[in-house]
Order: C-alpha cells, then sequence, then structure tokens
C-alpha cells in the first residue's frame, strides 16, 4: 500500500471514526452489543457446565426488563452426565389470544475452542477489523442476542402482541440434544405454536464484495444417523493367519459403502435451491446446478454434483466412515473390527430403511449393524405465508428489497429437527449475515461482521411486530 498526505488524514479519521460510531449507537444497539458480549465471553461447552452463568445472567436482564417470575421458565437437564439448563420465556398475548402461539429457537451451547489454536482467545468478544471475533458470535450466541434483545426491546416499548410469544433456548443443542427433546415435547404438550422459528440458520449470503445475494430461509435438514460395523472373529497367534480376519472383512464393507450411491433425491424446495445458486455460482459447477434443476435425471450435472464437497449433500443421502478401531494386540489376529458410518439422510427416507440399504450393499450376516446416534427424522416444512411477508418487510427495512429469499435444506442439523418431527412447520429465518464459509461456526476463529451484527439487529423487531402486532 502506498504513503500519501491525503491517506494519513483519512487513516486519522478512520481510527477516530468508531469512537464516534459506538457513540451514536441507540441505546437498543448498546444493550446488545452488552448481553452478545457476556454471552460470548461464557465458555458454554460441553465440560466446563458453564451454560446455567448464561441463564442466570440472561434471566436477570429479563427481569430487569420487565418480564416477570411466571414469565420465565428455568429447568435443569441431565445432557449424558453434563448438567445443562434450558431457558423458556414468554411474551403473554395482550388480552385473550387472537392467534396461536409462536415458538423461537436459539441454543446457549458452542462447541469448544482449544485457546492455543486461536489467534485471539475464543472466550473473549474481540471487534477488529470490522469483525466480531469469538466462540458462538456466528453460531449461535448472535441469535441468542438478537432475541432477547428484542424481546427487552419490545416490552421497553409497551408492545401488546395479539398472540404469545415464546422463547426457547436449548443448552446442548451441539451435543446430545437432551435440553432441545424435551423442550419440543413440552411445546407440543403445552403450547402448540402455529409454526416454529429458528434462529440457529437461514441469514443473508453475501458476495465477496459484501453485497446481499439472497436471503436463505432453512426449511428442511436432513436427519442425522451414525452406525457401528462391527466383525467379531475367534481371532488367534498372528503367526498363524487364516483367510478369515476381522479387519479385512469390514475393510471389505466398507469399500462396498464407499462404491455406493445412494439413489438421486430432490424436491421442489432442492431444485430451487440449485437454481438460484446455479444462476449465481460462475464456471462448470454453476451450469450442472441449472442443469441437475433442470433435468434432475441429468448424468453428468449429478456426476458433478456429487463430486461437490458443498453439493453432494444436497443430492441424496450420504453415509461415510468416520471412526474406525480395531485389534487388541499386534501379535493376536483381530477379534473385533469396528468402524462408524456417519449419514445424512435426505427428508422422507427413514433411518431404518438407511440401515437396511446398507446391509443390502453390505450383504454379509458377519457384520453386525448398531444405530449409535439417537436423534429422529424430520421431514421438509412447508413455509407459512405470513412468515415469508414478514422476512420480505424486514428486507425490505434494511434496503433490501428484492432480494431473493430461497428456502433450503441443510445436510447440518439444529433443534428444530424435533419440532419438525412432532409436526410443526420449523423454519430458520436468522438475523445474520456472511459471505460464504466466512463465519468459520464451529472452527478456528469464528466471527461475524461487525456490520452484520448490527444490521441484523432490526430483524427479529419487524418479524415479531408484523407476526403478532395488534397494532
Ligand atoms: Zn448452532
Amino acid at each position: 500500500m502506498r504513503f500519501t498526505p491525503g491517506l494519513l488524514l483519512s487513516a486519522a479519521l478512520l481510527l477516530a471514526a468508531p469512537m464516534a460510531l459506538a457513540e451514536e449507537r441507540t441505546a437498543f444497539e448498546q444493550q446488545a452489543r452488552e448481553i452478545y458480549q457476556t454471552v460470548v465471553e461464557i465458555r458454554t461447552a460441553k465440560g466446563q457446565a458453564k451454560v446455567p452463568v448464561m441463564v442466570d445472567y440472561l434471566v436477570r436482564e429479563l427481569k430487569a426488563g420487565g418480564f416477570a417470575d411466571a414469565d420465565i421458565e428455568v429447568t435443569d437437564y441431565d445432557s449424558a452426565g453434563e448438567p445443562v439448563q434450558g431457558l423458556m420465556v414468554w411474551y403473554r398475548a395482550e388480552g385473550p389470544p387472537k392467534q396461536k402461539p409462536i415458538v423461537l429457537l436459539a441454543h446457549m451451547d458452542v462447541v469448544d475452542a482449544l485457546p492455543d489454536t486461536w489467534t485471539r482467545y475464543p472466550f473473549e468478544l474481540i471487534e477488529e477489523d470490522g469483525y466480531f471475533f469469538g466462540r458462538g458470535t456466528a453460531d449461535n450466541k448472535y441469535g441468542v442476542t438478537s432475541l432477547v434483545a428484542t424481546f427487552l426491546r419490545l416490552k421497553a416499548e409497551g408492545f401488546k402482541p395479539d398472540r404469545d410469544l415464546v422463547l426457547v433456548l436449548s443448552g446442548d443443542e451441539e451435543t446430545g440434544m437432551f435440553s432441545t427433546r424435551a423442550q419440543a415435547k413440552y411445546v407440543d404438550e403445552k403450547i402448540k405454536p402455529a409454526y416454529v422459528l429458528n434462529a440457529d440458520s437461514g441469514g443473508l449470503t453475501l458476495d465477496a464484495d459484501g453485497k446481499a445475494l439472497l436471503y436463505n430461509v432453512q426449511a428442511a435438514e436432513k436427519t442425522f444417523a451414525s452406525f457401528e460395523l462391527t466383525v467379531s472373529n475367534p481371532g488367534g497367534h498372528s503367526s498363524a493367519p487364516r483367510a478369515d480376519n476381522a479387519i479385512y472383512e469390514l475393510a471389505d464393507a466398507l469399500k462396498k459403502i464407499e462404491a455406493y450411491k445412494f439413489p438421486v433425491m430432490h424436491s421442489p424446495m432442492t431444485l430451487a435451491s440449485f437454481r438460484s445458486a446455479g444462476a449465481q455460482t460462475p464456471g462448470p459447477l454453476g451450469k450442472a446446478m441449472l442443469a441437475f434443476a433442470a433435468n434432475p435425471a441429468d448424468e453428468a450435472a449429478i456426476a458433478a454434483l456429487r463430486a461437490e464437497p458443498s453439493t453432494v449433500g444436497s443430492t441424496g443421502t450420504t453415509c461415510i466412515a468416520t471412526m474406525l478401531r480395531a485389534g487388541h494386540a499386534d501379535n493376536a489376529l483381530p477379534q473385533r473390527a469396528t468402524a462408524t458410518i456417519n449419514c445424512r439422510i435426505f427428508p422422507g427416507i427413514s433411518i431404518a430403511q438407511t440401515e437396511q440399504t446398507l446391509k443390502e450393499v453390505v450383504s454379509n450376516d458377519g457384520v453386525a449393524f448398531k444405530l449409535i446416534s439417537n436423534l429422529v427424522e424430520s421431514p421438509e416444512s412447508k413455509l407459512p405465508e405470513d412468515v415469508m411477508a414478514a422476512v420480505a418487510k424486514a428486507l425490505a427495512a434494511r434496503g433490501l428489497e428484492g432480494v431473493p429469499i430461497l428456502a433450503h435444506m441443510s445436510s447440518g442439523g439444529t433443534d428444530g429437527l424435533f419440532y419438525r418431527n412432532l409436526g410443526y412447520d420449523t423454519v430458520a429465518i436468522g438475523s445474520t449475515a456472511a459471505k460464504l464459509n466466512d463465519t468459520f461456526a464451529h472452527g478456528l476463529n469464528e466471527r461475524l461482521s461487525v456490520d452484520a451484527f448490527y444490521g441484523g439487529l432490526d430483524h427479529w423487531y419487524i418479524v415479531l411486530k408484523d407476526l403478532a402486532g395488534a397494532e
């Protein structure tokens, strides 16, 4: 970069700007930033037992903001030996509700982070280079912050909804989902919402220059299932090898699974996703997306999409070997060999059907199958019209009218899957904004841009006022 006097002046101005800008932040923006900083700096990862600390903080903020004890429910859960909590907050309808409740989801826990592997300490909110850095800045503490801050803002304004708004914050979405499962059951028995809105996915996709390309609505997610495949063998002395060998037998099974291609699957939503993404993706991958959207039987397009990690998941079920263990001594023939196969199952196909398919592919009764995950199937959700209209209104309010709103299916899982499984249309309409692969969620140096943080703070405010506004 070349040095010029003008540059010095603008550099001085730039340095001064954040201070001026911070002062120009509204009271609501400053409160949201404070909540964000506080929750990001609580290490709510498995093994830290810190979720209750975050719950305590949020409850204090909510009570200080006018929510009564009767509007707040804290529940303890045992998440496979880890004490976690769930937090539910009611923003009750003014008078008899005129519409069914809305349930709003986010999760308080994070995937852990090892400080010595990060550039900055992961459990301190660090604002630098136009980004907020820290574990959970994108997944999912911005979701928690924007929903809680919006509840406080609406309460402070005396907003009188014509339906109950129920915030449901889980405590172990990234691990066992025990709190999620129990909360979903409670919601189904006691609340019976019109639909469920999730802050843990969805949001704006930006291009390399930060321009909004499209707004994602996550309306389906593939089913997560892991199987253990085990081969047992009498074993023996390794100096007397036999033809039968547990490791080889398992390896044969794995090679068959590797070679097997699950049937191509699509839905109007996945085809629409490919049509839209294809129009914005340069080169052969974009062409393949468009070709597949036009004809899902197009062999060349299928091959191209299945060769690309970012698109293979949207063409059908995938199963992949992720873990392996075998043998008990280097001088003994192995008595047991076990591999873990992780599947992401296309909506509409059951876990049992997938296990049966794998058994047929392996076609060896000597390979024992065991389902080791305990998640549920979740069908694709319909897109509630009033929700789509409210999202369009929120986008228009930030000068983004006309940005395409696109429903998609994610390969990863969220709390939403338990609500879909119970039959509730569940759509993720998060308030984030990010360039592709720019948040590093679950990874090193997770971040969310400062512009995205402040730019998305009105999202839920506008959406909730539109969906529950008696005014
Ligand atoms: Zn998440």
